[in-house]
């Protein structure tokens, strides 16, 4: 296993769509093996292969060390590794609730997503899989689902509150921000497309 570089917020890679997984493989065990590992070293909660510069519907997440802060009852799941994943329902009711992203480092803020939803996936013994989550289940899946699409939370965001993060993203883009984890430097990046 290997703890992979994060792509930051600034990278192409990040705007692009992620391919299907068409088959499983080696590699791909591998992947999701350094995925979580990558992700439990940097204190995250979810983590998706294009934030390791792979454009592949893959994630990985784990967000017990959440629901254990969160005073409703809601179940756990433990590490979770979702490969094209499809999102099928989702409540009209909606939430506000505070985000972050690894490749976006010291920057936070209230992005407003379906309460409730439906997730369709294989897991990583490619059996076929459907959860119904709820709280910070499912902003986590949707938060990374968007990731596959290249979509970052900042998207969701008013222009306004985009304006105010700007200081913020330009630190990171100019690579100034310091970070516990390693962060994939972006000539490298932009050169594997
Ligand atoms: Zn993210």
């Amino acid at each position: 296993m290997a703890i992979l570089p994060i792509v930051t917020y600034d990278d192409d890679i990040l705007r692009e769509e992620a391919q299907p997984v068409t088959e499983d493989s080696e590699e791909l065990q591998a992947l999701v093996d350094d995925m979580f590992e990558t992700m439990y070293n940097a204190d995250g909660v979810g983590l998706a292969a294009p934030q390791v510069g792979k454009l592949l519907r893959v994630f990985v997440a784990d967000v017990d060390p959440m629901i254990e802060q969160d005073e409703r009852d809601i179940p756990k799941y433990g590490p979770l590794a979702m490969i094209n994943p499809e999102i099928v329902e989702t409540s009209a009711e909606e939430l506000e609730m505070e985000e972050g992203c690894l490749s976006i480092p010291g920057v936070n803020a209230a992005v407003k997503r379906a309460a409730r939803i439906k997730v369709r996936y294989l897991d990583r013994d490619f059996k076929e899989q459907e959860l119904d989550l709820d709280g910070w289940p499912a902003r986590v899946v949707q938060h990374e689902k968007d990731h596959l699409d290249g979509v970052l939370f900042l998207e969701h965001l008013s222009f306004f509150k985009q304006k105010l993060l700007s200081a913020k993203l330009n630190e990171i883009a100019k690579g100034q921000k310091e970070t516990e984890y390693p962060l994939a430097p972006k000539t490298q990046l932009r050169e594997k497309g």
